[in-house]
């Protein structure tokens, strides 16, 4: 992410699981039946029984299994069917498997910064998102599947879903929900969220009220799933989904003139599609948006599709490689499109909102935001190349960038005029950046491209397993901006160094910043951003050149398509260097306090 504003660069509980184990039917076959039982918010719960001791109860008159019907999916609120009420009788067994003990994956993945945020026991392959928008109503509708892995032995499990507003209203319907081809049970939990911290709202709080919950869907399959097994949930819905509003800027799905921008961090995946919403569980993704024919859908990746019947069409994008749920866009509306592939293999898909064709770039009447945005675009082989040189191969087969208009409007409350809002950000969709039009300067200095592209490595292809180390992302993303600057009439790296270190003095707050640990509220940081940055350049005249470039392109190159974490890029650092950084990193990440400069 760049931000237009940065300073120096800019449970519920889990009710108890009853195990009922049985067993041993007829001459020492044993077999056993396991009943689960929520309580709660009164939600009947699945019963697992092996086929056998199923058939032996059914024929000896003991219970017939519950229809199918009777697990359809429940309306928040609505009454659970009963248990059945008399189950089988209970035999000592004389010679019992351990019966299988399936419990509910946690409802967070375990970042003590957004403690909500993805889910435990599952880890997700792929999403498959079947959608449709409608710009004259700004309904979104549709079908997710989520194709995921048990990583535990399951009784249910939940799905990030940020379904209602504010004020605890539904945004978004839920109609159906399957696991594995047949109907489950399900039910929704929301938390309030602080709009200042991101984390759910310690009881008596006043802040945080003005920014929607975290919404948990809890999804309970008709029968426990066993780790290891593959898992496809599908959840159909429909609404118009809510937007985010807090300390880390706006996010979510804007509604357009003529359509929708689809971006956020961190929050924003969870209020268009249902996820294990956290870039520690990176997944590929197939995204199918159907729209008024006419409009352009933007996504992830390959655009392997576009067909039009009865006045809708449908794009198909295919992101192949693995990608945190926060980088998936389907941007949509009006947009002037171009795509080639490049003499270095990459496919470039940019597109540009026509209305900034027509809008003067801020401060210089006659210059148009569009066609610098447009100039930029076409040097993106050029940024790519270079960062390559430092990097490695670019991680993906396809680039770009999608320059957006306004994301909405306020009323001022000075002159009561009503003002159009640009994104106050930019960010690093996975092979597709959003850029609002102040990225897109009258000197066409394309410093936030060079931004956002670098994080295709930083960021992208390499993601965060905790929020914690986000300066993996910002921090390599600004040095990206300085190596670029050096060489192009601009400061050397030391002296952007320098500069940041002899412009900030010891007294500022920059400096309280914990760079490896900057807390909740601090993702953003500048900080994180500049420290990030000056941490490299440090490390270089630490280890030397050859060591240091060693390290940046093999960082990138030996950890591609997964989640990282400082402690890896540590060690890595010193296993490259062959030095013991640990007082180095220290001082320069793990510590607050301007550090001293030999
Ligand atoms: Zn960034």
């Amino acid at each position: 992410m760049t931000s237009c504003v940065l300073a120096a660069t800019g449970f519920e509980s889990w009710p108890l699981l009853l195990t009922l184990g049985l067993l041993a039917i007829g001459g020492g076959t044993a077999a056993w039946l396991l009943l689960g039982r929520r309580a709660g918010r009164g939600k009947t719960a699945a019963f697992a029984a092996i086929p056998l001791l199923v058939l032996a109860l059914v024929a000896s008159g003991g219970f017939a299994p519950a229809p199918a019907s009777a697990a359809a999916p429940c309306p928040p609120g609505s009454t659970p069917s009963p248990m059945p009420s008399t189950p089988a009788p209970i035999i000592t067994p004389t010679a019992t498997p351990s019966p299988v003990d399936y419990q509910p994956g946690a409802a967070g993945i375990g970042d003590a910064y957004f403690p909500l945020d993805g889910n435990g026991g599952y880890d997700v392959q792929h999403y498959d998102l079947d959608l449709a928008y409608a710009p004259d109503t700004d309904v979104l509708s549709g079908t997710a599947t989520v194709t995921a892995l048990a990583t535990q032995n399951l009784s249910a499990f939940n799905l990030d879903f940020d379904t209602r507003a504010v004020d605890g209203t539904d945004s978004i319907t839920i109609s159906a929900v399957t696991v594995n081809g047949q109907a489950a049970d399900w039910s929704l939990t929301s938390t309030q969220i602080s709009d200042v911290t991101g984390q759910p709202q310690a009881a008596g709080s006043t802040d945080g009220d003005a920014t929607p919950p975290r919404t948990e869907l809890t999804v309970i399959p008709l029968a426990g799933i066993d780790t290891g097994a593959s898992i496809t949930t599908t959840v159909a819905y429909s609404g118009v989904p809510i937007e985010v509003s807090d300390a880390f800027g706006p996010a979510g799905v804007f509604a357009t003139p003529t359509g929708a921008v689809v971006v956020g961090q961190p929050r924003v995946a969870a209020t268009w599609f249902p996820s294990n919403d956290h870039p520690a569980d990176k997944a590929t993704f197939s995204t199918r948006m159907t729209v008024p024919a006419g409009l352009e859908v933007i996504g992830n990746g390959r655009l392997a599709g576009q067909s039009t019947a009865n006045g809708l069409t449908t794009f198909d994008w295919e992101m192949e490689q693995p990608m945190a749920t926060y980088l998936a866009t389907a941007t949509l509306g009006d947009y002037t499109v171009t795509s080639e592939t490049g003499a270095d293999g990459i496919t470039y898909y940019d597109a540009i909102d026509p209305t900034l064709f027509d809008r003067d770039v801020d401060g210089t009447p006659g210059v148009k935001v569009g066609d610098v945005a447009k100039t930029i675009f076409e040097s993106e082989p050029q940024v790519i190349s270079f960062l390559s040189q430092y990097f490695g191969d670019y991680p993906f087969s396809e680039a770009g960038g999608l320059a957006i208009g306004y994301i909405g409007e306020h009323v001022d409350p000075d002159t009561g005029e009503t003002v159009p809002d640009d994104l106050p950000y930019a960010l690093e969709n996975q092979t597709r950046p959003i850029y609002p039009a102040w990225a897109f300067p009258a000197d066409a200095d394309p410093s936030v491209v060079v931004h956002e592209l670098a994080h295709q490595w930083y960021g992208d292809s390499l993601s965060m397993q905790r929020w914690s180390d986000i300066w993996l992302n910002e921090g390599f993303a600004t040095y990206a901006e300085w190596l670029w600057a050096a060489e192009h009439g601009g400061p050397s790296t030391q002296e952007a160094f320098q500069d940041a270190y002899d412009s900030i003095p010891e007294t500022s707050s920059f400096w309280q910043t914990v760079v490896a640990d900057p807390g909740a509220p601090g993702i953003f940081d500048g900080a994180v951003y500049t420290r990030g940055g000056m941490t490299l350049q440090a490390l270089r005249t630490e280890v030397g050149d050859a060591d240091f470039f060693a390290i940046l392109k093999g960082w990138a190159t030996e950890h591609a398509g997964t989640a990282v974490s400082t402690e890896q890029f540590v060690a890595y650092a010193e296993q490259v260097s062959g030095d013991d950084l640990t007082a180095f990193f220290d001082t320069w990440i793990y510590s607050a306090g301007k550090p001293a400069l030999d």
